[in-house]
């Protein structure tokens, strides 16, 4: 009787000693000849070199980068882009033009007194939230 396939692959991998059969039948033999083609065959050393891998990383790269990026990339773009952001900020916290409010803001007499005038008709300078705190340090 042949062998099994799984007796076969036992004995390639050393778990099953050959018998009478696997000697002298040369279909199993031919099987297993096969089997240890293929073992060799996964088990080898890879195929491919130094150059091979060195291109397949340029080649990602390259993929990485993408087309639009390549065409724009430039190394002071990131401290154009921090300049931009810096020049926005500055025109934006800069006071914008008196306009006719403005105008009337000013006869009123401007921001300070306006949140003078908000903290007094509030009956004092602190926050609401805070007088449960003050009243843990208040003593009795
Ligand atoms: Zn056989």
């Amino acid at each position: 009787m042949h062998w099994s396939v799984d007796e076969l692959l036992d004995h390639l991998y050393g778990v099953r000693m050959a018998d009478r059969h696997l000697d002298v039948c040369p279909d199993c033999q031919a099987r297993l000849g096969e089997f240890k083609r293929r073992k060799q065959q996964g088990t080898g050393a890879p195929e491919f070199t130094e150059q091979d891998l060195a291109a397949q990383r340029r080649n990602i790269h390259r993929r990485l980068k993408g087309p639009d990026q390549a065409q724009w990339s430039f190394p002071w773009m990131p401290a154009m882009a921090t300049a931009a952001l810096l020049l926005l900020g500055v025109l934006l916290s800069r006071p914008a033009p008196e306009a006719d409010g403005g105008k009337e803001l000013m006869a009123l007499g401007g921001d300070s007194q306006f949140y003078t005038e908000i903290y007094a008709s509030m009956g004092s300078a602190e926050p609401r939230a805070a007088a449960p705190i003050r009243g843990l340090f208040e003593e009795k």
